[in-house]
């Protein structure tokens, strides 16, 4: 148990911003046209605490794309309506070690979908949700989840899912592949599409940032209160994304920072200090796993700053 020590989060977020501002690393996800657009200097810090303070450096109104984060989100929603044992039973848990939207993945683990925070294993999941819910509900049922993980109401970046929706023939075919083994658990195509209308959600950072806040919380939205997650799944939640928040770096990245994270090809990522705050970062530029590089080297500065590492207890 770390022992709680008065932190300056201004003084650390601000030098964090200062100090990877002009870094010109990495590229836009350039595999969906809209995401290639988006202006890459765009750079932003947020921490929230679990008292619901909220520090802030950079760039947190413009909305980009959450991506892969919605996964992290799907899957609380997952547990919470069918319990932990569907994770395990349904989709799996495990690292594939390749890139997260990898067919050869599907085909080595046992042909199961890998893990929920995989491109396979997020549509899997995602089916469990709409397959529960109904076509008809599915969407606004969701929908209001994640809003109240953000604290406010979500909505999709159109010209995003247009965007994403004309290029996802590899996610279908993902999906398909699924079906075919068993591991679909609605209609592959729509589920595949309600994925991608996920996956376009646009979110600021601050909103990420209470997001992820929640987790690092318990399971309580840290601003508005509300409980959105039982206690005692958090922690599975953090331990899918200690094994696999960061596509196939995970490893190297636990070994760098210990921080159970989760990124997006939008260019957000967000870490779980469990139990005290969370730090969201967005910086649209990527490196070749699809990860932001300025939000790493920024989380990786504070986390060594912060003595977050959940390994150690300094
Ligand atoms: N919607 C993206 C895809 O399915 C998400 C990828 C990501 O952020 O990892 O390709």
């Amino acid at each position: 148990q770390k022992k709680a020590k008065p932190i300056d989060f201004n003084a650390v977020i601000n030098e964090a911003y200062s100090l990877f501002k002009n870094e010109k690393g990495g590229k836009n996800a350039d595999y969906i046209p809209f995401l290639d657009k988006v202006n890459s200097d765009m750079y932003g810090i947020v921490i929230v605490t679990k008292e619901g303070q909220v520090y802030q450096v950079g760039e947190n109104k413009f909305e980009f794309g959450i991506e892969s984060i919605e996964k992290v989100f799907t899957l609380c929603m997952a547990m919470e309506i069918y319990g932990d044992s569907v994770i395990l039973d349904k989709i799996g848990a495990n690292q594939t070690g390749l890139p997260f939207n990898s067919v050869p993945a599907i085909e080595l683990d046992g042909k199961r979908p890998s893990n929920p925070l995989v491109n396979a294993g997020a549509m899997a999941t995602t089916s469990l949700l709409t397959s529960h819910f109904g076509h008809a509900e599915a969407w606004d049922k969701v929908n209001a989840y994640f809003a109240k993980f953000a604290g406010r109401n979500l909505t999709v970046l159109d010209e995003l899912y247009k965007s994403e929706a004309a290029t996802n023939a590899h996610n279908q075919a993902i999906a398909m592949l699924l079906k075919s083994y068993g591991y679909m658990y609605d209609d592959p195509l729509y589920a595949c599409d309600f994925y991608t209308k996920q996956c376009s959600y646009g979110v600021n950072t601050r909103d990420l940032g209470i997001m992820a806040g929640t987790l690092a919380n318990g399971g309580v939205n840290p601003v508005t209160k509300e409980r959105l997650i039982k206690e005692k799944y958090v922690p599975k939640v953090l331990a899918i994304m200690g094994t696999t928040g960061l596509y196939e770096t995970t490893g190297e990245w636990m070994f760098k920072v210990g921080l159970p994270s989760k990124s997006g090809v939008g260019g957000g990522i967000i870490s779980v200090v469990p139990g005290r705050y969370a730090i969201a970062v967005f910086s649209p530029p990527l490196d070749k796993a699809g990860n932001s590089v300025r939000a790493q080297m920024a989380i990786q500065y504070i986390s060594d700053k912060l003595d977050a590492n959940i390994y150690s207890d300094k």
